[in-house]
């Protein structure tokens, strides 16, 4: 008997399932009990052709229809995906591993969502005109062409759905790649595209590793890269797109702050930083895992969260209770496991967790240092795990210096019942997504991204638009040429 999780075939182009069996294989694991669910095969050469020729040839075609027929379309797949929620739920936690308390509403909810709303825009896109005496100039938003994304394994289905759906929007086709860890998702996103009336071509999905992102990017035919991952890769693959000269969005990692006043509410603050260490288990790239706390709060704040962080349930993720989940793969649980101990080595205490779970699969207990300084590894390096530290602070200009003494500027959190403090620490943070006595909300409404070496562009909101599509500018002369 084949899984539930086993997809039709690897790859789907052109409108269909297609498989080639003599790309290199490679494993699904699930993540919570180590077992082989699935087999996909990598793209070999003749599929990255037949996805890229199969995008390029649809894409004008695509782009001529009325932004209303194509937004209806996508609205559409956000009608089924939010019909089929349980069930893509259930896939994307053997995708991931995350808890299905998790994926029911953060997944392919998230991706109808975006659906719903770039559909809802299609039919909006429109230039201006600028009066120029008897003369006039307008301007074209058109599409940018064939695009490529490029997806991390955390949230397969929702990085599958934040890019197509600006981009199918706005008339542009796509061959999107997902992270080789979690290949499944993407190929559902696909499918049901298709079911909800998108031409051949204009979606599609390629398996791989790092080596087939490389050659869809090198790609002449390729007019723009869409990444989400680590700054890392971002820098290899935005290197590789501008010998192209081609239009990037990177959407990369973060070591962000979150800054937590005296004033503040303590339960919300430690609800706060629990959102943003420890749902998916840490696997978020806007995660706030440098926790400055002022002195005065710092005991109390400490022993309330580790209440809190005691109450996690681990356990079966297909199990409703369990709020908790393993690391996506083994090697992950590795790097943070060797993160953990380096923290304990540097000298930061440990309140609680710091081990792997006495279980099978890829589970990390959750983990809380405090007395974190500024050089130690732990607060300067991404983790991308269940790895809180609590770093002290005494004033408001001294946080703000230490906050944003790092290369990455994804995201901020701040939370004190001061607001005009709020506004000028937010003001002065250099970061690309921020909060105020919240953290890590991320409607599609709201633009999403980061400065420095967390990226380049916004995903979500009208913003996306424009890193979606570009200007034609046109001047219209109602006399003669004077030449
Ligand atoms: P990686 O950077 O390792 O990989 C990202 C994707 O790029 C994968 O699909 C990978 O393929 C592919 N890739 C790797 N090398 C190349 C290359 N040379 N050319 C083209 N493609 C390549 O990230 P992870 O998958 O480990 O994801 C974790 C990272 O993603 C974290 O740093 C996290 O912060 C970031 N992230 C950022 C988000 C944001 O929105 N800012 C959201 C979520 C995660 P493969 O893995 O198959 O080899």
């Amino acid at each position: 008997m084949t899984h539930p999780a086993q997809p039709t075939a690897s790859h789907f182009i052109n409108g269909q399932y297609v498989e080639d069996k003599a790309g290199t294989p490679i494993p699904v694991i699930y993540a919570a009990s180590g077992e082989e669910i699935a087999t996909v095969y990598a793209a070999t050469p003749a599929i990255v052709e037949q996805a890229l020729a199969g995008g390029k040839a649809a894409q004008k075609a695509w782009a001529k229809m009325t932004g209303t027929e194509r937004g209806r379309i996508l609205r559409r797949a956000a009608d089924i995906l939010r019909e089929r929620n349980y069930d893509l739920s259930v896939l994307e936690t053997y995708d991931t591993g995350k808890p299905l308390q998790e994926t029911l509403v953060a997944d392919a909810t998230s991706g109808a969502d975006s659906l719903e709303y770039f559909g809802g825009l299609a039919g909006s896109l429109t230039g201006e005109h600028i009066p120029m005496g008897e003369d006039w100039v307008y301007t074209i938003r058109e599409a940018i062409g064939l695009c490529v994304g490029i997806g991390a394994w955390n949230y397969p289905t929702q990085i599958a759905c934040w890019k197509a759906a600006p981009a199918l929007a706005c008339g542009n086709t796509m061959v999107f790649k997902p992270s080789e860890a979690t290949p499944l998702c993407a190929l559902k996103v696909a499918e049901i595209l298709h079911e909800a009336g998108l031409p051949a071509g204009v979606f599609n999905v390629v398996q791989g590793l790092g080596e087939v992102g490389g050659a869809l990017v090198t790609d002449p035919r390729v007019n723009k890269v869409s990444l989400t991952g680590s700054a890392p890769t971002g820098k290899k693959v935005y290197a590789a797109a501008a010998a192209g000269m081609k239009h990037v969005t990177m959407e990369l990692g973060g070591k962000s702050p979150l800054i937590v006043f005296e004033d503040a509410d303590i339960d919300n603050a430690v609800g706060g930083a629990i959102n943003g260490n420890f749902y998916s288990s840490g696997q978020v790239c806007s995660n706030g895992t440098r926790v400055f706390v002022q002195k005065g709060i710092k005991e109390k704040f400490l022993a309330r969260l580790a209440e809190r962080v005691g109450n996690a349930v681990i356990g079966d993720p297909l199990d409703d209770a369990t709020s908790f989940c393993p690391m996506v793969s083994e090697a992950q649980m590795n790097i943070v496991l060797g993160y953990i101990e380096k923290g304990k080595e540097e000298g930061a205490r440990l309140i609680c967790g710091g081990a792997r779970c006495d279980r099978p699969g890829w589970y990390l207990q959750p983990t809380v240092f405090a007395d974190v300084t500024d050089d130690m590894t732990i607060a300067r390096e991404e983790i991308f795990g269940p790895v809180m530290s609590v770093l002290d602070f005494d004033s408001e200009d001294e946080v703000v210096v230490r906050a944003n003494d790092t290369e990455f500027g994804l995201s901020a959190g701040v939370f004190t019942k001061d607001f005009t403090r709020a506004h000028r620490v937010i003001g002065n943070l250099e970061a690309g997504s921020c909060f105020i006595n919240s953290y890590n909300d991320a409607p599609v409404e709201a633009p999403f991204g980061g400065v420095k070496a967390s990226g380049v562009g916004r995903e979500n909101s009208k913003e996306a638009l424009n890193h979606f599509s570009q200007v034609k500018s046109v001047y219209v002369r109602m006399g003669d040429v004077e030449a």
